[in-house]
């Protein structure tokens, strides 16, 4: 089912995985997703790496078993950058033969050695991927509630993000953020930029120190003092900073829940644990109830 439409019919609750690195088998992934199923997600996004781990070959693979196996929607990730328009049509074709309707089209992070090719942004993804499927497919694209690392100005950002509407985009999916109130001063601002495209609000949990300072470096999200708190509170314990991760991590989903988003995406990192927790709380506070 498209994601388009069950975003029309009601607020929902999504979780992420990624395609095993190195040599962990395919089989492990299909656990994952499994266990994650039984939550009942409205979808399962599996992400896509081009180059690096060089595991982008098993998203399809992923997507597909979901769809297939599991009877659960699967949104399959896809990068651009360094891409043909041939390598794009190739994998929505094979996505397709898999009974995946769901893409999320992005641009992919800017490594070395891997430069524009046919596609400059996401919104040319875009615009490529309606002209050649139409609606056969649901696009999904990305969104920075405290903006992209390389925008020059808050307006550029907006202007881009209009332009990933304009060219044919169904709806967004953040990037995680630890302070809801960015996410409600972004949700407004895309009103007076005329994006008015349903956005999907999109929550990791910390796991430590080091995870923290990492994501705030590679994404730009700013850390704020009560997450430090928390995870001195935590003290030098690897479990309890994990724990108190995941326990910020439903506060910010039950606050979220209760002010109307249009849904909710976990960053599970591969850990069912993670999916379980969140399912909890929102079963608890009534947001599943439809
Ligand atoms: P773009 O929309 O192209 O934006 C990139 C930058 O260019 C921004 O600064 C934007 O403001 C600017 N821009 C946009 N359009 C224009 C234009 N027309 N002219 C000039 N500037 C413009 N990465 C992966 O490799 N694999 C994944 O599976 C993956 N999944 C993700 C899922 C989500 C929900 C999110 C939020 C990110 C994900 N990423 C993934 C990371 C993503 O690829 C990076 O954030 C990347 O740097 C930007 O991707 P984008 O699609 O937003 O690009």
């Amino acid at each position: 089912m498209k994601i388009s439409d069950k975003l029309a019919a009601h607020q929902t609750f999504s979780f992420e995985i990624f395609p095993p690195k190195g040599d962990l088998p395919l089989e492990k992934a299909f656990e994952i997703a499994g266990a994650m199923a039984t939550c009942g997600p409205d979808w399962i996004s599996v992400t896509y790496s081009a180059g690096g781990s060089g595991n982008s070959d098993n998203t399809v693979a992923i997507a597909g078993s979901i769809e297939e196996k599991l009877n659960t929607t699967a949104l399959a990730h896809l990068t651009c950058m360094g891409s043909t328009a041939a390598d794009v049509d190739a994998y929505v074709a094979a996505l397709a033969a898999d009974g995946v309707q769901n893409i999320l089209a992005l641009r992919g992070d800017r490594r070395p050695g891997r430069g524009v090719v046919d596609f400059a942004h996401a919104s040319d993804l875009i615009a490529h991927l309606r002209a050649t499927a139409g609606d056969a497919i649901s696009i999904g694209a990305a969104c920075y509630p405290e903006g992209h690392v390389e925008s020059p100005t808050e307006d550029a950002d907006f202007e881009g993000l209009y332009r990933k509407q304009e060219e044919g985009a169904d709806y967004l999916v953040s990037q995680l953020f630890f302070s809801n109130d960015d996410f409600y001063r972004f949700r407004e601002k895309c009103l007076r930029h005329r994006i008015k495209l349903p956005i999907v609000a999109g929550i990791m949990p910390f796991t430590s120190v080091k995870q923290i300072q990492r994501m705030a470096f590679n994404c730009g999200a700013s850390i704020p003092a009560k997450v430090v708190k928390r995870l001195v509170q935590a003290g030098d314990d690897a479990e309890s900073q994990a724990a108190a991760g995941v326990e910020y991590a439903c506060e910010q989903l039950c606050d979220l829940a209760a002010n109307g988003v249009d849904g909710l995406h976990v960053y599970s990192m591969n850990k069912p644990a993670i999916s379980a927790a969140a399912y909890e709380v929102l079963a608890g506070c009534g947001y599943l109830a439809r």
